[in-house]
C-alpha cells in the first residue's frame, strides 16, 4: 500500500522539550510532514535534538526556523509565546498555519495575535497530554494517542486551515475538540490547573511537618501522597506560567474548592458520616467514568507494574477453596 502524502511540506517546531519532541517523533512516525526543522532556546537542547535525530534540520533562531514552513508549532512555556511571535511574525510564509501547544489559551491568543501578519492562519491548540518530565529526551511518539487535543480557533478563522490542523493532530493519534479560548481556560482550570496547585501545596505541607519525619512521609507515600508527588514534580517554569496566565479561571475554581473543602471539614468535625459517604460515592463514580472512556487504566494502583511481585495472586488465608 502506498504511503499517504504528508499533510504539510515543512513543520517548524519552536521549542523541543517534552511536547515539541513528541510532536517531532509522532509526525515522523506517521509521515505527517515532508520535513521538520526545529529550534530551542539553548545550544544544549539544540545539540540534543540533533543527536536524537528528531529533526531534519536544527537552526539557531526562531526566525530562521519558520522560513518556508507551512506549519509552525510554538512549543515553549506560555509566558514566552508573545516574544516568540514577535520574533517570527515578519518571517512567516504567506498562508502558513501558526499554532501552539500552550496549556492556557486566552493569554496566548492575546500575546501572540498582535505580532502575526494577516496572511497567515493563527489556530491555537492544546494537546491535553503530558508527563512530569521535561526536555527532548522525555518525549515519545505515542504521547498523544487517545488523548484530546483542544483546538481554539479565533472568531473568523479559516475553516480549511482549522480542519487541516485538526487532521494533523488526528494523524498523531489524538481526538480533537474545538472550544473558545476562555472556555478552554475554565475547563482546564478545574481538570488540570487546580489539581496541580493542590499537589504542589500538599507536597509542600508534608515537607514542612515537624511531628512526622520526612523519612516517614517517603516510606508510607503509597497511601495517596505518592500520586501527588508525581504531579508536583512537574516543570516549575511551565506551571508558574500557567498560574500567572490563567489567574482568573484558577481563582474562580479555587474559590469553589475552598467552599467544598469547608463543607467536608464541617462534616468531619460534626461526625457527619452521611455527608462524607455521599460525597466519596459521587467522586468514585467520576473515576469510573474516566476509566470507562479510556482516559486512564482500570488496573489496580493506576496500572503501575510491580516488578518483583509474583504474577499469581497471593493465596488468601480466608479462601474457601
Ligand atoms: P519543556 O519540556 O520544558 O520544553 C520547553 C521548550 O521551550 C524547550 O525547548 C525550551 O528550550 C524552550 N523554552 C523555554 N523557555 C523559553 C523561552 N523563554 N523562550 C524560548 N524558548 C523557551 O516543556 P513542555 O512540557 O514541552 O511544555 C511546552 C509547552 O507545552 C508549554 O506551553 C506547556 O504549557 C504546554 N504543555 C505541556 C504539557 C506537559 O504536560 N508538559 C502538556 C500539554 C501542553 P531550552 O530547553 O533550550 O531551555
Amino acid at each position: 500500500m502506498s504511503t499517504p502524502k504528508p499533510l504539510f511540506n515543512r513543520l517548524a517546531l519552536i521549542g523541543a522539550g517534552l511536547i515539541g519532541s513528541s510532536i517531532a517523533r509522532a509526525a515522523k512516525a506517521q509521515n505527517a510532514v515532508g520535513s521538520i526543522v526545529a529550534t530551542a532556546r539553548s545550544p544544549e537542547t539544540r545539540r540534543r535534538v540533533a543527536e536524537l535525530g528528531l529533526a531534519d534540520q536544527v537552526v539557531e533562531t526562531n526566525a530562521a526556523a519558520v522560513e518556508g514552513a507551512d506549519l509552525v508549532i510554538v512549543c515553549v512555556p506560555v509566558g514566552a509565546c508573545g516574544s516568540v511571535a514577535k520574533e517570527i511574525g515578519s518571517r512567516l510564509a504567506p498562508g502558513a498555519i501558526v499554532s501552539d501547544v500552550g496549556s492556557v489559551k486566552g493569554t496566548v491568543v492575546r500575546d501572540m495575535s498582535p505580532h502575526l501578519p494577516q496572511n497567515v492562519h493563527f489556530i491555537p491548540a492544546h494537546p491535553v497530554a503530558g508527563t512530569e518530565y521535561s526536555g527532548p529526551d522525555a518525549g515519545f511518539a505515542e504521547l498523544f494517542v487517545n488523548r484530546w487535543c483542544i483546538v481554539t480557533p479565533p472568531a473568523g478563522a479559516d475553516a480549511a486551515a482549522t480542519g487541516k490542523l485538526a487532521a494533523f493532530w488526528r494523524l498523531l493519534g489524538a481526538n480533537v475538540d474545538t472550544m473558545a479560548p476562555d472556555h478552554h481556560d475554565l475547563v482546564l482550570a478545574v481538570t488540570s490547573h487546580l489539581p496541580h496547585l493542590i499537589a504542589y501545596t500538599i507536597v509542600g505541607t508534608a515537607d514542612e511537618l515537624e511531628t512526622v519525619t520526612r523519612s516517614e512521609v517517603l516510606k508510607f507515600s503509597a497511601g495517596g501522597f505518592r500520586d501527588f508527588t508525581r504531579i508536583a514534580a512537574s516543570d516549575p517554569t511551565m506551571w508558574r506560567d500557567v498560574f500567572l496566565a490563567n489567574k482568573d479561571a484558577v481563582l474562580e475554581m479555587l474559590g469553589r474548592f475552598n467552599e467544598d473543602i469547608a463543607l467536608l471539614t464541617k462534616a468531619i468535625r460534626n461526625g457527619d458520616g452521611k455527608t462524607l459517604f455521599d460525597h466519596f460515592a459521587r467522586t468514585r463514580a467520576i473515576r469510573k467514568g474516566i476509566v470507562d472512556i479510556g482516559q486512564d487504566s482500570p488496573g489496580p494502583d493506576f496500572g503501575r507494574q510491580h516488578s518483583g511481585l509474583p504474577h499469581e495472586p497471593l493465596p488468601k488465608p480466608y479462601s474457601a477453596d
